[in-house]
């Protein structure tokens, strides 16, 4: 039997390649599996690794692909880097700290782009006619995309971000890549760079030279090597306590804290989840009103968060069900800056190292919980970044420095190179041409 995918919008189902290849379905929906395989801890056996607990875990997920023979060597790939978790301490209690940012860029989205790449490498690189990844970046999906596809035979990336508009740690983590990563500092916004990115997938002319294709965060390929982390710390913990732990996962698109959930619905030892979000308050309000009212989103310090209309909503609605359902089986907290900036200074003093804004809207909701909660489930906090990322916002705020893990001083000690584009068609089309065409 092999595993369907389906569109959250009623589409036809796809086979898992079909999905990986594709991103988002036909008809606008997110590729969601057709069905759910079911789990007790004693499928996993005796295993511990990260790769092998992946391999039970995707498994299902895999049958009738023609990637299945190759799911051991793609999840030694994606897991080239341990994904520990740590005990930490304060005067609310113990908990774990998921420590996702042990990747080359130093945040969990190299988990999810580290695994899309190992399969799509194997899916469509094609050295004589190379595939080319297109993604328009705010600062960090681009970078973490770029490293997971850097140097992998017929394939290529275009990373295109707002000039001026980037930490400078972020543009490095976008520019210092090889000869197959092409990086654009375009003069414009954001928003210019993703209708360039629009603009190409569609643009007749530069499909007669260009095979293109997006690693949106959406596509299913991002999710499920997500859920295999959160199958680990659970199972880990449940096998020493007996205890089912409650996560606690910054969210802002919700891609993260999905596979969370879902890891829960196949029957994994996972206790309550709690979402944080920052002051971008559509989901919380949507539980509270049962209203869904997507909107703009609004500036905060834990940028990778920004989203006014997170669209893994759709998927999580399939999944669990509207508001009323929502409220039985999830928590939603809504952290402002104040309160992450407070957080991020106790984090300091408690743990004695440094926690990222984002991983801090955790902190701050663990902190905040009422006591009898808190003391009622083993808590993990997830840790979605290194605060290193982000050192401009946090060596003020704890008056220290924080220490460079080895994968950013590796990054930070490379050449880097970018070519300048006006926010223009032309101009893109002339820069990919002037570094890849004719191959
Ligand atoms: C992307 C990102 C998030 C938010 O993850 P979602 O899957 O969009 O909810 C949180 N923290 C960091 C550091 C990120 O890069």
């Amino acid at each position: 039997m092999s595993m369907e995918f389906v569109s959250t919008r009623g589409g036809a189902s796809v086979s898992l390649d079909q999905a990986l290849v594709s991103g988002l379905a036909d008809d606008g929906g997110l590729y969601v599996p057709g069905s759910l395989p079911m789990f007790t801890p004693d499928d996993f056996g005796e295993t511990d690794s990260l790769a092998a607990i992946a391999a039970v875990l995707l498994r299902p997920f895999f049958a009738g692909s023609s990637l299945l023979p190759e799911l051991d060597d793609i999840l030694a790939e994606t897991f080239s880097f341990p994904i520990p978790v740590s005990p930490v301490s304060a005067a609310a209690g113990k908990a774990g700290l998921l420590e996702l940012y042990h990747g080359p860029t130093a945040a969990f989205k190299d988990v999810g782009a580290g695994f899309l790449a190992a399969c799509l490498t194997r899916l469509e690189g094609d050295p004589a006619s190379p595939l080319t990844i297109l993604v328009a970046t705010s600062g960090d999906t681009g970078g973490a995309v770029a490293a997971a596809f850097d140097s992998r035979p017929g394939m290529r990336v275009v990373v295109l971000f707002p000039q001026g508009r980037v930490s400078e740690r972020q543009q490095k983590q976008l520019t210092c890549w090889s000869d197959n990563v092409l990086s654009l500092s375009v003069e414009g916004s954001f928003d210019d760079c993703q209708s360039l990115v629009k603009g190409a997938l569609t643009n007749p002319e530069l499909a007669v030279d260009f095979r293109f294709s997006s690693a949106n965060s959406i596509n299913i390929g991002r999710l499920l090597p997500q859920a295999t982390y959160y199958a680990m710390a659970s199972l880990q913990h449940f096998r020493r306590t007996g205890q089912k732990p409650g996560f606690i996962v910054p969210t802002g698109n919700l891609g993260n804290a999905l596979a969370c959930i879902l890891v829960r619905e196949m029957g994994l030892p996972v206790g309550p989840v709690v979402l944080a979000v920052n002051a971008n308050r559509t989901i919380p309000d949507y539980l509270e009103s049962l209203e869904w009212l997507p909107r703009p989103s609004i500036r905060t310090l834990a940028t990778a968060m920004d989203v006014g209309d997170p669209s893994n909503m759709e998927r999580l609605r399939g999944l669990l069900g509207e508001a009323l359902a929502l409220r039985e089986k999830i928590d939603v907290v809504s952290v402002g800056d104040e309160q992450i900036r407070a957080a991020m200074r106790q984090d300091y003093k408690d743990f004695d190292f440094a926690t990222c804004p984002h991983t801090a809207t955790a902190t701050h909701a663990w902190r905040a919980m009422q006591a009898e909660r808190r003391q009622e489930h083993d808590w993990i906090l997830v840790a979605t970044a290194h605060p290193a990322k982000f050192e401009t916002v946090v060596e003020p705020l704890i008056g220290a420095e924080v220490p460079l893990p080895p994968e950013l001083s590796a990054i930070l000690s490379r050449p880097s190179r970018s070519v300048t584009i006006g926010p223009t068609m032309n101009a893109l089309a002339g820069a990919l041409r002037g570094r890849f065409f004719p191959n």
